[in-house]
């Protein structure tokens, strides 16, 4: 499956039935998934890097929509499309950035010591 060549068997746009995983989802690529419709006309989309789910609020069908992925550090540009069957469909298109993650409080040690934490 590795190889030199993977660059040229990478497709940059995966179904709604397709497998990805996380080396797969590098800028640019799209994955389609389905959506299921949530309380209070909210709208469930799941991710592609790890299968959880975000819920978009709102206009979520004319809205553009940032999720990020805490779990795998993975933005998206996501877009809601019509399937003109009742039903909804999700484009996850993978962004440029790299996030790192705020992931733990500081209690010790100097950089701590300038900026205390709120410890709420
Ligand atoms: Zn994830």
């Amino acid at each position: 499956m590795l190889g030199g060549d993977r660059e040229d068997r990478k497709p940059t746009s995966y179904g709604a039935t397709d497998d990805v995983t996380l080396n797969l989802l590098v800028p640019g690529v799209t994955v389609r998934r389905y959506t299921e419709a949530a309380s209070g006309g909210a709208l469930d989309v799941i991710a592609p890097c790890c299968g959880r789910i975000a819920r978009l609020q709102g206009d979520w069908i004319h809205d553009a929509h940032l999720v990020l992925c805490l779990a795998c550090a993975v933005t998206y540009d996501v877009r809601i499309l019509d399937e003109n069957d009742g039903g909804f469909a999700a484009d996850f298109v993978v962004r440029d950035e790299l996030p790192a993650l705020v992931r733990r409080r500081a209690s010790t040690g100097w950089l701590a010591r300038q900026h205390p934490a709120d410890l709420r």
